[in-house]
């Protein structure tokens, strides 16, 4: 089976490429990425074909996905405060990027195309657990890109009759995860921070709650969906509904880092859903046999990771 990845040098599209080169079904890994927010030398030790280029171009998005079977589509402009500084960036990006795939899927015979979308298009829903179903209330352009392609995905499973299979990710963390940008996520930053005797900030009181999932458990439910060619048009939560707030992470953090967690506190972000827990039944349904990565290994192992980064293996 051929693959295609967008957004491959990415924390999440490096991970699954590493993944898929190892496994014995996946016999050619294709990755495109214009290296915006990704890192050649996450994937510099693979045995794939590379292409540095961005998903707006059809030609070489035409090039990659030539003989493909199916594309995982990760490329995108991943944070919420980034696209509230520049929407037009994140709408480019994402909205008429995932287009631009959508495009090239059909160019290339109809390829069974595997997204990211995310938890925040419920935004302003306050209901938990979030289920698939609820009213989607975006509450920043990132979420807006989102909705898009989700959107998009279903569109082109009902016009053309394409094989798609549209997940919101939720909090995705592990190895891999930099910390070294200003649109970091919480759990790199705040190991990082510990790990150099900094502290960690949290924005509003910390009781903000959030449903994490190991990334390696994210790449086996996304090869698994590839290898059974799994197609659903609705969305799919990709989370196992549970739930943690910021301040329990501490805790964790502190014993997998051996050391102590310091922390100051700044106003709450703009754009930011105060809880977050997935509601995983349609996931387990299509997924019966992928159990989640304990939070606590998760957490020893992006330790591991982040120790080897800080102390001097880190990529550029
Ligand atoms: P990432 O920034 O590490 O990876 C995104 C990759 O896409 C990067 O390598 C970047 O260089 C590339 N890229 C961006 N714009 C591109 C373009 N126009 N053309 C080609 N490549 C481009 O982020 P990630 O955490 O690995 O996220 C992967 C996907 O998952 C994204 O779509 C993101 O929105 C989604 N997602 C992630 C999380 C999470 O917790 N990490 C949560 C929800 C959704």
């Amino acid at each position: 089976m051929k693959i295609a990845i967008t957004g491959g040098a990415g924390f999440i599209g490096s991970n699954l490429a590493r993944a898929l080169t190892n496994h014995p079904k996946i016999t050619q890994v294709r990755v495109i990425d214009n290296l915006s927010t990704g890192h050649k030398a996450n994937i510099a030790d693979l045995d794939i074909g590379f292409v540095e280029g961005d998903i707006q171009n059809a030609e070489l998005l035409d090039q990659v996905f030539r003989g493909a079977d199916a594309v995982v589509h990760l490329a995108a402009l991943p944070s919420v405060p980034r696209s509230v500084r520049d929407p037009l960036a994140s709408h480019e990006a994402n909205a008429t990027g995932t287009l631009q795939v959508l495009e090239a899927a059909r160019r290339a015979g109809g390829l069974h195309v595997i997204a990211a979308s995310s938890s925040s298009v419920y935004g302003a829903n306050p209901r938990l657990p979030k289920h698939e179903d609820l009213i989607t209330a975006p509450m920043s352009p990132y979420a807006v890109t989102k909705l898009a392609t989700e959107a998009y995905l279903g569109a082109y499973h009902h016009s053309f009759d394409l094989p798609v299979l549209p997940f919101r990710f939720f909090n995705i963390y592990g190895p891999g995860q930099r910390a070294d940008h200003a649109y970091a996520a919480v759990i790199p930053k705040w190991i990082s921070a510990t790990l150099a005797d900094e502290p960690v900030t949290v924005y509003g009181d910390g009781t903000q709650t959030r449903d994490f999932t190991y990334v390696g458990t994210v790449c086996r439910v996304l090869t698994d969906a590839l290898l059974r060619r799994i197609v659903e048009p609705r969305p799919v939560n990709l989370a196992f509904g549970t739930r943690i707030s910021l301040l329990d992470l501490i805790p964790e953090i502190e014993t997998a880092a051996r050391h102590r967690v310091r922390r100051e506190h700044m106003p709450a972000r703009t754009g930011d859903v105060l809880h977050s827990q997935a509601d995983s039944s349609r996931l387990r349904t299509l997924f019966p046999t992928v159990a989640p990565m304990p939070l606590e290994e998760g957490i020893f192992a992006t330790v591991d990771w982040l120790r080897d980064s800080v102390v001097g293996a880190a990529p550029s």
